[in-house]
């Protein structure tokens, strides 16, 4: 058996009629950049997310960026974010000139650990960037709590958690900016890059509108220099329909996760567990196991593509060599680092699949445990 770490063609071919249509509607009225179909689908996101305002852009990477800027993060200033992420969270921060702070993640459910957030707090911090990591919502109670006794502002990093919920509340509208990305392998996935932020404050909407248009506010009129980052209209027009589905999908990624929990029970691999009150959408499905880089290898061997997010935790990254971090400074992270294996998940993956990656991933773990 040959089992994808994700496989986009299948969930193409549920669709494709829908999507084709879509495509040519957009070509055929040459609706290519701003115009109705990225209206329809920033009101639709807007809506999903229950925020008053979306803002679609080029991919995620900028809309951090872009909401950094809005909020008038720069020069000088320092941000706080998480050990364990995807690059983009703390170059975005470098990108506006301001200088990243890693503070270290919780082992339980890998997202930053917010009883060491306070610690890192400067004269100089302004902004603390929570990322809710394989499609966990971050503890975003205890960090407000936080950022108001400090005075600081939340942008969250929602690139993996498209409908990550915390007591019913979406993700990307805890903090005042929410971001979002729709990087093909995303849980809401464009045929390209595109990203998006959500946020309830109508100024700073405007902001990153502007923001993400060259500072227009004419056709050929600019309050500033901003840069080009727009969602296109044919991304916007896949996205609007893939997001009718969205729903159906996370419930699908939801039990293929408690299915792969229930078979991986009683062994020594490490499965993930959800947040009180939470509700977890499974953008990755990660467990920590002994021997991680054998047992990625052997599974191979037997057709089983597995995934390592991420084999080198942030500051222990050459690109962050400059910050003077050791590993020691997040021994989590860093043990994380060494243990984390992602399995496929993706919502048409089936339980034939399901049961053989399980029977031998418990095999190897067990073979090469003796
Ligand atoms: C994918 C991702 C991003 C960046 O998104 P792009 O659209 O690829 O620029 C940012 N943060 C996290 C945590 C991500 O997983």
């Amino acid at each position: 058996m040959q089992i994808p770490f994700v496989d986009l063609a299948a969930q193409f071919r549920s669709i494709q009629i829908e999507l084709d249509r879509a495509i040519s509607a957009v070509i055929s009225e040459s609706a290519f950049i701003g115009g109705k179909y990225v209206h329809r689908f920033e009101e639709a996101f807007a809506s999903y997310c229950r925020a008053e305002n979306c803002i679609g852009v080029g991919n995620g990477t900028d809309a951090l960026y872009i909401a950094l800027r809005a909020a008038g993060i720069g020069p000088g200033d320092e941000v706080i974010t998480t050990a364990n992420s995807f690059i983009a969270t703390s170059e975005a921060i470098t990108m506006t000139g301001a200088r990243v702070v890693f503070v270290d993640c919780d082992a339980l459910t890998y997202n930053m650990d917010m009883k060491k957030v306070p610690n890192a707090v400067t004269a100089r911090t302004k902004a603390i960037i929570p990322v809710h990591l394989y499609g966990q919502p971050a503890d975003m109670e205890t960090l407000g709590d936080i950022a108001n006794k400090f005075g600081l502002l939340i942008i969250e990093d929602a690139a993996q958690a498209h409908g990550a919920e915390l007591k019913g509340q979406r993700v990307g509208t805890f903090g005042r900016l929410g971001c979002f990305s729709f990087y093909p392998g995303k849980n809401l996935g464009a045929y390209g890059d595109a990203g998006a932020i959500v946020t309830n404050d109508a100024e700073l909407a405007k902001q990153c509108r502007m923001i993400a248009n060259h500072g227009r506010i004419g056709k050929y009129d600019h309050d500033f220099e901003g840069i080009n980052s727009r969602l296109d209209g044919l991304q916007s027009a896949i996205l609007y329909v893939k997001l009718q589905y969205l729903e159906a999908w996370t419930e699908k990624r939801r039990a293929i996760a408690s299915r792969y929990c229930e078979l991986l029970r009683n062994s020594t691999i490490v499965t993930p567990v959800e947040v009180t009150n939470g509700r977890h959408v499974y953008h990755l499905y990660v467990v920590r196991i002994p021997n991680r880089n054998a047992v990625h290898e052997k599974l191979k061997t037997v057709g089983i593509e597995s995934g390592i997010h991420y084999p080198i935790a942030l500051p222990n990254l050459r690109a962050y060599r400059h910050l003077g971090y050791k590993p020691d400074d997040f021994p989590v992270a860093t043990a994380c680092s060494r243990e984390i294996l992602s399995l496929p998940m993706f919502p048409e993956l089936s339980d034939e699949q399901i049961q053989y990656v399980c029977h031998h991933l418990k095999n190897t773990v067990r073979e090469l445990g003796e």
